[in-house]
This record gives structure tokens, sequence and C-alpha cells, in this order.
């Protein structure tokens, strides 16, 4: 502790001190609360997240490292991370969080985010993929699975990889090798129109 003034104040942090770029000081903050509705400046920072992740050893940022990131506003990194992408959106970190913080609405929103602002994806085969699914159900009302993934090889260039796996699948009736349509396709596909068009 020293002394200012006759009263006591703590004593300033060792270390070097924390500087953010001029880029990464945007209030990231205010704009994924309003995309995830989600109060993440609740974290804890107890880690807990980041255990419990069955994808936390392929991410270059861990969830508790995202929302840390998100409340100092560091957004080209986060923006530009593939963790971002690698998230499946399973809720285990939600589920096991102690404050219940909505994780994967926060990493929706900083995908969200990035293509709004048009930043290239540090995973582009993930992003194809989610294409794929979501041309699959703008087509058919449901997802195709043959379909989805003949599409997400031929736009990929991995024409050849998971033949086996796919082969496989084929001969356990796992696939459909053609599309079914749901009864009121119009309807879904309103739900990709955007309001008032
Ligand atoms: S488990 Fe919850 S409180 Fe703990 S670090 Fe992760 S988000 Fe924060
Ligand atoms: S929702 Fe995302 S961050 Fe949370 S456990 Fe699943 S993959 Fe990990």
């Amino acid at each position: 502790m020293t002394r200012d003034n006759g009263k006591r104040r703590p004593a300033e942090p060792s270390g070097r001190p924390l500087r953010l770029t001029p880029a990464e000081t945007i209030p990231l903050n205010r704009i994924i609360t309003s995309h995830s509705h989600e109060n993440f400046n609740r974290c804890l920072q107890c880690r807990t997240c980041a255990a419990a992740c069955p994808f936390s050893s392929a991410m270059d940022i861990k969830p508790n490292q995202v929302l840390r990131m998100a409340q100092l506003g560091l957004a080209e990194r986060l923006l530009h991370s593939s963790t971002i992408w690698i998230c499946v959106g399973c809720h285990t970190c939600t589920s096991f969080c102690p404050m219940a913080i909505n994780i994967p609405a926060v990493m929706d929103a900083l995908r969200a985010l990035s293509r709004e602002r048009g930043i290239e994806p540090a995973e582009p085969n993930i992003l194809n993929f989610h294409r794929q699914v979501i041309d699959s159900i703008h087509r058919h009302g449901r997802t195709h699975k043959l379909g989805v993934m003949m599409r997400y090889k031929l736009t990929s260039g991995e024409l050849l990889s998971d033949v086996d796996a796919g082969l496989r699948m084929l001969k356990k009736g796992k696939l459909e090798l053609l599309p079914s349509t749901v009864n009121n396709l119009k309807q879904v596909q309103g739900l990709f129109e955007e309001p008032g068009k």
C-alpha cells in the first residue's frame, strides 16, 4: 500500500502495462452485448468453460479468454481468431459455467460481426460447411446430408477425403441418396427473407 493525501490506496500492479492499439479499442463490449443479449461482464475467469469445452485444444483462444478479450474490446484478435469458427455451439461450457453465461451466443455474435465486416475467416472450410447446410435448408426446408457433404467437398477441393466413412454411412443407410422436401417449403424459405422485402 502507498499513501496519497493521507489516504491508503493499493500499490500499482507490477509488470508490463496493458496497451490497446486504436484498432482494438472499438466498443466491442457493447456490440456483442446487443447481438448476443448476454451480459458476459459477469464472467469470473474461473476457466471452467475452457476445461469443459471438448474443442478447447483446437482453439487458438480459449473460451474464458474470448470473454476477457471481448470485455477489453480486443476486436481485431477475436474477429480473426480460429476459435469463433471452431466453436460448435454445443453449450457444454454454459452448462458448467457457475454464472450460466451463454458463451455460444457470444461466439455467434463474433461470427456475425466478422462476416458483417468482411473479415476473411481463419477457418474458411468451416464457413463453407455452414453455407452448404444453410443452402440445403433453403432448397429443401431441411438438410440433405449427402448433398451437403458433396457440395462441401466440391467447393473445398477435398473431394477424396473421408470417402471411406461416406461409403460406410451409405451402406448402413445413414445417408439418403435423394433429398426430401418439407411440405411448406415457401414458409421455411420466408425465414431467409429480410424483413420488409
Ligand atoms: S466458466 Fe463462466 S465464469 Fe468461468 S471463465 Fe468460463 S464464462 Fe467465465
Ligand atoms: S459451445 Fe463452443 S465454447 Fe462452449 S463448449 Fe461447445 S464448442 Fe466449446
